[in-house]
C-alpha cells in the first residue's frame, strides 16, 4: 500500500527573500511537487535556496482543473507543497478550492505559518490589533465598493484593506465619504528596503498621495468606528471649535481635531458653520 498522501500550504517571503522558515524550506526540498501560482516568479525563490522539486502551476485560471490533478497525485501517496507568490496562499490567493476538495476527501493538510502582509502591516501600523477586519481586496466596480465599505462603516474594528497602488487614492476618496474622517495607515513594500508607513487622518492621506501617488505594493488600514464619537451635534462641533480657537488653535487645525474626534468630514464642520452664520445673518 502506498505511503499516505499529504499538502503543506507553506508561507512564503512577501519582499525579502530572508523570511522564509527552516521547516518550510525543508519541506519545498523534500516533497514531490510543488504547485505554484506563478512557476517563473517561485523558481527565483527556489534557485536562491538551490531547491530543485518539480513545480506545477496552480493559479486563478486553472484551480479546478489543476485540483482534480493535485488531489489524484495526493491520494495516490505523494506529498505535495502549495505556495503563492508571496504570503500565505489562500489569503486573497490561489489555495482555497485546493484546500477544500482535499478536507473533503480526507486528504491530511498542514500549514507551515509564516509572512502575511495584512498582519505585518496592522503590527507596524500600531493601530489597534485587539480586533481586526481583514477585508482583503475590495471590489473594483464602484458601486460594488461603496456597498461593502456601507457594511462596514460602523464596526468597531480595525480595518485592512489590500489595493493597488493605481487604485489608492479612489479607494481613499470613496472610504472619506461613506466612513467619514478617522485615523488611517498606509503600510508600503513592507519588509523591502523602501518599506514605510504613512500615518495620518484620510483626508491628510489623500492630500498626501495627490501630491505624490504612492509606489509600490500596499495595505491600507482604518481605526475602528467609535460610536461615541458620533454623538455629537453640529451646535457640539462649533461649540469645540470654538474652544479650540479661543485656546490659540489656528482653525484649520482645529477643524481638523474636531472632525478626528466627532468622526466627521472638515467639510461637515464647515458646512455647519456657514449655516451658524446664515443663521446670524438673518
Ligand atoms: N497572500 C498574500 C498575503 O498573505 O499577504 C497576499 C497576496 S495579494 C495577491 C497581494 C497584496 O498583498 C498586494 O496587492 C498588497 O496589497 C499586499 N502586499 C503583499 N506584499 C506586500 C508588501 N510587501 N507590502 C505591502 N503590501 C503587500
Amino acid at each position: 500500500m502506498s505511503e499516505e498522501g499529504l499538502l503543506y500550504i507553506c508561507a512564503t517571503p512577501i519582499g525579502n527573500l530572508a523570511d522564509i522558515t527552516l521547516r518550510v524550506l525543508d519541506t519545498l526540498k523534500n516533497v514531490d511537487f510543488i504547485a505554484a501560482e506563478d512557476t517563473r516568479h517561485s523558481r527565483k525563490l527556489l534557485n536562491h535556496y538551490g531547491i530543485k522539486t518539480p513545480l506545477l502551476s496552480y493559479h486563478q485560471h486553472n484551480e479546478r482543473q489543476r485540483t482534480a490533478e493535485i488531489v489524484q497525485r495526493l491520494k495516490n501517496g505523494e506529498k505535495g507543497a502549495l505556495i503563492s507568490d508571496a504570503g500565505m496562499p489562500g489569503i486573497s490567493d490561489p489555495g482555497q478550492v485546493l484546500i477544500r476538495e482535499c478536507l473533503a476527501e480526507n486528504i491530511p493538510i498542514d500549514v507551515l505559518p509564516g509572512p502575511n502582509a495584512a498582519i505585518t502591516a496592522l503590527v507596524l501600523s500600531g493601530m489597534p490589533a485587539d480586533s481586526f477586519l481583514y477585508l482583503g481586496f475590495l471590489p473594483t466596480g464602484k458601486k460594488e465598493r461603496r456597498e461593502v465599505l456601507a457594511q462596514v462603516a460602523e464596526l468597531p474594528y480595525t480595518l485592512i484593506i489590500y489595493e493597488a497602488p493605481h487604485r489608492l487614492l479612489s479607494t481613499l476618496e470613496d472610504i472619506l465619504e461613506i466612513l467619514g474622517e478617522r485615523e488611517a495607515a498606509v503600510a508600503r513594500e513592507l519588509t523591502k528596503i523602501h518599506q514605510q508607513v504613512h500615518k495620518g487622518l484620510i483626508s491628510e492621506l489623500l492630500a498626501e498621495f495627490q501630491g505624490v501617488p504612492p509606489k509600490g505594493e500596499c495595505c491600507l488600514l482604518l481605526a475602528p468606528y467609535n460610536a461615541e464619537k458620533k454623538t455629537g451635534e453640529p451646535a457640539a462641533w462649533l461649540e469645540e471649535l470654538r474652544r479650540l480657537e479661543e485656546a490659540g488653535v489656528d482653525r484649520k487645525e482645529a477643524m481638523k481635531t474636531v472632525a478626528k474626534l466627532y468622526g466627521i468630514r472638515k467639510r461637515d464642520i464647515y458646512e455647519a458653520c456657514l449655516v451658524m452664520e446664515e443663521k446670524k445673518g438673518r
